[in-house]
């Protein structure tokens, strides 16, 4: 992008810091991307950082890989490294939200020694709903595109509309794991909202309906921000 043009957009930019806590199958990454968009500040995901320097077999990414295949968290040292790295990139310095960080007491407090956090936002679904939607969820076993039976049907049962190959269901998507997951979610999570709420607005977003679109999500998210002076003006879409 050409100088003026980013100068500009940074300008326009609400300069807002925020992390974003949601149990897997919550639909955080539809979010956290169209909130991006709309704030105009950067999405920052550790699991998205990990996945790409495994698949470039970087330095980083060897040492990563046998955590991450795992589903066990990465050492914080690491971890806490490469989210110092990603902070420090231009576009991250007109605000953020970052998705899948902290995991850790240890990474919050590391966090606060770079960054200004404003808010935190929480998103609350009730357990039918993400049983329901993992368990239906099928994914491209050629391309990666995620499909859901109730919901994202592909045309052909079992095939990829976008390249033909065949869909599989994640092993940890089966419903006695799906329990598992928010488990350990919750007992995550916990302390590090308790850890955030003596400082900072928490802001709970409820999706108490399977089929409310994530437009209505990430509006709410915005009114959210706004009442709490999180955020003051925003542009229209
Ligand atoms: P998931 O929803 O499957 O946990 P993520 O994309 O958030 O997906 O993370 C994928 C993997 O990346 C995690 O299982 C973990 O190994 C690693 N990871 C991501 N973020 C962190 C973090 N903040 N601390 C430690 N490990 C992390
Ligand atoms: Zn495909």
């Amino acid at each position: 992008m050409d100088k003026i043009l980013w100068e500009r957009r940074e300008r326009k930019s609400l300069n807002t810091n925020l992390i974003i806590f949601g149990p897997p199958g919550a639909g955080k990454g539809t979010y956290t991307s169209r909130l991006a968009t709309r704030l105009k500040i950067a999405s920052i995901a550790t699991g998205d950082i990990f996945r790409e320097e495994i698949k470039r077999s970087t330095v980083l990414g060897r040492k990563v890989a046998e955590f991450v295949n795992k589903g066990e968290l990465v050492p914080d040292e690491i971890t806490i490294e490469i989210l110092k790295k990603r902070l420090n990139e231009p576009n991250s310095q007109s605000g953020f939200i970052l998705d899948g960080y902290p995991r850790t007491i240890e990474q919050a407090k590391a966090l606060d020694k770079i960054a200004k956090i404003d808010a935190v936002i929480q998103i609350i679904v009730p357990e039918w709903i993400i049983i329901e939607r993992l368990s239906n969820r099928r994914i491209c076993k050629n391309c990666g595109e995620i499909y859901n039976l109730r919901f994202i049907k592909p045309k052909i049962e079992g095939v990829c509309d976008k390249c033909g190959g065949q869909l599989y269901q994640r092993e940890d998507d089966k419903p006695e794991v799906i329990k598992e997951r928010l488990k350990v979610y919750e007992k995550q999570t916990q302390p590090l909202i308790d850890y955030y709420k003596q400082k900072i607005p928490i802001i709970e977003v409820e999706t108490p309906q399977i089929e409310t679109p994530p437009e209505t999500i990430v509006e709410k998210m915005i009114n959210e921000l706004k009442k709490t002076n999180v955020i003051k003006t925003i542009e229209p879409k």
